[in-house]
């Protein structure tokens, strides 16, 4: 069966209770026959106000984090059943800016990934290389690692959604060209396939993510491998809308 594709946005670290409402708002008639699966993963005081918000649509909810202890004495940190209060649907595990800032690793990817999983929230967990690993040609034994490490213990990892996001696109407007995200993005299911058997490989939707917008979106979504998107600074926009309708 083919994969739905799927389009989710990352607000990060902006928009506030009245700017997001409105932009919902927006995007809300704008969306309403797109054809992929649409989210947006939103900071977590936001996700009661952006609840209501997307009632009704298309767009599902997603937060940025979540703890891997169900609860406990984790001062600051969000549990899966906190998000589940609010119908969090999705929740981003291990985005680059994580790792590079804030100490995630792949040993706590996984034990992110797995409580989510636990919980009936779908990880969309994060992978990619750094402009230096690029260079030094070990993209593919970093995202070995990142997979190994981060799916371990995985039962069905089909249930999990992954981001190729190559850090040296992250906001910086330097997208991967359509070849390379999908040459590294079929080497992920390769990789998925060995780890979990190629049936189950086939079945696992793999977005791209790195300064993906209106303009580049169409032949991103056009390569075979390539199931959808994660968007940053386009998601802070109606051009969101715009990629959610790629096809049209
Ligand atoms: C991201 O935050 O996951 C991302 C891909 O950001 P941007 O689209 O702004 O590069």
């Amino acid at each position: 069966m083919a994969r739905k594709p799927f389009i989710a946005g990352n607000w990060k670290m902006n928009m506030t209770v009245e700017s997001g409402k409105q932009l919902i708002a927006e995007l809300k008639p704008l969306v309403k026959e797109a054809k992929c699966d649409i989210a947006l993963c939103v900071p977590a005081i936001l996700i009661p106000a952006m609840a209501k918000a997307v009632k009704g649509s298309k767009i599902k909810l997603g937060a940025q984090n979540v703890h891997f202890a169900e609860n406990g004495a984790y001062t600051g940190e969000i549990s899966a059943e906190m998000l589940k209060d609010y119908g969090v649907k999705y929740v981003i595990i291990g985005h680059s800016e994580r790792r590079q800032y804030f100490g995630e690793t792949d040993e706590t990817v996984n034990k992110r990934t797995l409580t989510a999983l636990k919980n009936g929230i779908t990880p969309i967990v994060c992978v990619g290389e750094t402009l230096s690993e690029r260079e030094n040609d070990e993209t593919e034994k970093v995202l070995s690692r990142q997979l190994e490490i981060g799916l371990k213990d995985v039962e069905d990892v089909t249930k999990l959604v992954i981001a190729y996001e190559p850090v040296w696109a992250i906001g910086t407007g330097k997208t991967a060209t359509d070849e390379q995200a999908q040459e590294t993005i079929k080497f992920i299911r390769k990789k998925l396939g060995k780890l979990f058997g190629v049936k189950n490989a086939n079945k696992v939707k793999i977005q791209y993510g790195g300064s993906m917008n209106a303009k580049n979106c169409k032949g991103l979504m056009a390569q075979p491998d390539i199931d959808g998107g994660l968007i940053g600074g386009a998601s802070l926009k109606l051009d969101f809308a715009t990629i959610v309708n790629y096809d049209k």
